[in-house]
């Protein structure tokens, strides 16, 4: 399993098709390892120069945390989770509002509402995840 860090889930680091929502990371050519956020060189092979990887929409959780105390821009309580992709790809996400996360549940990516930035305290759109409905 490839773990990842300081993944911001921004406009840059997700695409949309239809009402599907994928984390862009990247692939090695070489050696087929998957990472995300995107790397420039792979960090199992050192190969230069990658491919883009689109991850989800669909995954399960790893493990989660739930948050009390954060810095202002972030409402609490919230959950972290760590989402496992099929390409072998583990990701840090926050779960929507009102998820109760359950390990080994099905998680699907959705666009949600993040922290509020900025002078005007508009909520920034990011990716999560939610439970998938059964
Ligand atoms: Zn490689």
């Amino acid at each position: 399993m490839e773990q990842t860090k300081d993944a911001v889930h921004g406009p840059d680091h997700y695409a949309l098709e239809g009402d599907r929502v994928y984390l862009v990371g990247s692939r090695c050519p070489e050696c087929d390892a998957a990472f995300y956020p995107e790397q420039a060189v792979c960090a199992r092979c050192g190969h230069r120069g990658s491919e883009p990887l689109r991850l989800g929409p669909g995954g399960t959780l790893y493990t989660w945390t739930r948050v009390h105390q954060s810095t202002a821009e972030f409402k609490t309580p919230y959950v972290l989770g760590y989402m496992d992709f099929s390409q072998n790809v583990r990701v840090l996400v926050p779960l929507t509002d009102g998820a109760e996360p359950k390990i080994g549940m099905a998680l699907e990516l959705v666009l949600a509402p993040g922290p509020r930035m900025g002078a005007d305290q508009t909520p920034a759109t990011l990716v999560h995840a939610r439970p998938v409905r059964r």
